[in-house]
């Protein structure tokens, strides 16, 4: 099988492209590394053995997609490339908007123009805004609070649309929880340009002296200890679930949405306390406001890829933050320029 990967160099993407490597399938990557650099492609190397393709480019240049999938032969598309910083996304709702929803559109438009008719969709747990329950289903209603969120939320709505019309296509939408962790070998990993947004990309840099200590963003939340409990999943297994996605893609036409997560909620201090062993230094932290738009608490029934897709999460919470720990010590400033 070839599958377009678009934004394959990318933290999540390039782990899903080592574990497609080894499943015997071919990914063919495009991205415009906005958010990446070219070093990713020799760590995916070393570390699987083979060099994928790589094309330097945006998807919303539809003749660009055209030509590669064309000329590669592709079954299938994986659709990472997109911005995804919450915060960012509320200053820059146009730069948002035609990078995720018309880039797209743009890339349904041209695998209909090249014949392929498979998709499998980065979403995000927060197209379910705040549930009003957990575990969270995938029946659960959506919403959006924040730009990003809301072109998640249109991007699973124009794709539900199409598939409507195009009854042939397969179209599966993958609604990942929290994504920490890194490759075990050490060699890639998550690789946030300035400030990192999230917890765990943060808490390394702590780790690794890059930063002084972690403002822990609510302590009065209605949780164990206060402050917010999410799903974290190891990118390994998340990179493995859309190998499950893939190999059901093969076999089923449709609109299937699945959560990835593991069904587990740890606590912020419960992630802090759990990268303290995996570094054996002690994590500064200090306890301030909630940060706006934040929920309590949010982690998934991962039932439904279990039955449909034969997938479920086997990593631990230790393999997550000794193997983020392995990437950030390794590498304390992350992947090199050239
Ligand atoms: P990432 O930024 O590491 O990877 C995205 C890649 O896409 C980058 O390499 C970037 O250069 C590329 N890209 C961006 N815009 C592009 C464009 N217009 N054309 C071509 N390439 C482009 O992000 P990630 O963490 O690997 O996330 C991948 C996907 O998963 C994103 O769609 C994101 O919204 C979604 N997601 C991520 C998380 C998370 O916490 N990391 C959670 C839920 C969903
Ligand atoms: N968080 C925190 N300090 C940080 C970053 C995040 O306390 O510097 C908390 C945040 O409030 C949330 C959890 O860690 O409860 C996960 O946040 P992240 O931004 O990683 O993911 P998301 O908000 O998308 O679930």
């Amino acid at each position: 099988m070839k599958v377009l990967v678009t934004g394959g160099m990318g933290y999540i993407g390039s782990h899903t492209c080592i574990q497609m490597i080894s499943a015997g399938m071919t990914p063919v990557i495009i991205d415009n590394l906005y958010n990446s650099k070219p070093t990713v492609l020799d760590r995916i190397e070393a570390v699987s053995g083979q060099r994928p393709v790589f094309v330097n480019g945006d998807v919303r240049d539809k003749a660009l997609l055209v030509d590669v999938m064309t000329s590669h032969k592709v079954d299938a598309v994986i659709h990472f490339a997109g911005l995804k910083a919450v915060g960012e996304s509320v200053q820059k709702p146009l730069e948002y908007y035609d990078n995720n929803v018309n880039g797209t559109l743009v890339l349904v438009d041209a695998m209909r123009e090249a014949g392929v008719k498979s998709i499998v969709f980065s979403s995000s747990a927060t197209v379910y805004g705040d549930p009003a329950s957990v575990p969270i289903r995938e029946d659960f209603p959506t919403s959006a609070t924040n730009p990003y969120g809301r072109s998640k939320l249109m991007v699973e709505e124009c794709l539900t649309d199409f598939q409507k019309a195009n009854p042939d296509w397969s179209i599966t939408l993958l609604r990942y929880f929290n994504p920490v962790g890194s490759h075990p070998s050490g060699q890639l990993g998550e690789d946030p340009q300035g400030i990192p947004n999230n917890l765990m990309p943060f808490v390394s840099q702590v780790a690794v002296g890059r930063r002084e200590f972690l403002s822990v963003f609510g302590s009065d939340y209605p949780t164990k200890d206060g402050t917010g409990v999410r799903d974290y999943i190891h990118v390994m297994d998340l990179a493995d679930g859309h190998i499950a996605a893939l190999k059901n893609v093969g076999t089923k036409d449709g609109l299937h949405i699945y959560n990835l997560g593991t069904g587990i909620g740890y606590s912020v201090l419960d992630m802090v306390k759990a990268f303290e062993k995996a570094c054996g230094t002690t994590i500064p932290y200090k306890l301030v406001d909630r940060r706006p738009g934040d929920i309590a608490e949010c982690w998934a029934d991962p039932a439904k890829a279990k039955q449909d897709l034969g997938w479920t999460a086997t990593r631990s919470l230790d393999e997550m933050t000794q193997d983020t720990w392995r990437w950030q010590s390794e590498n304390p400033q992350g992947y090199p320029e050239v």
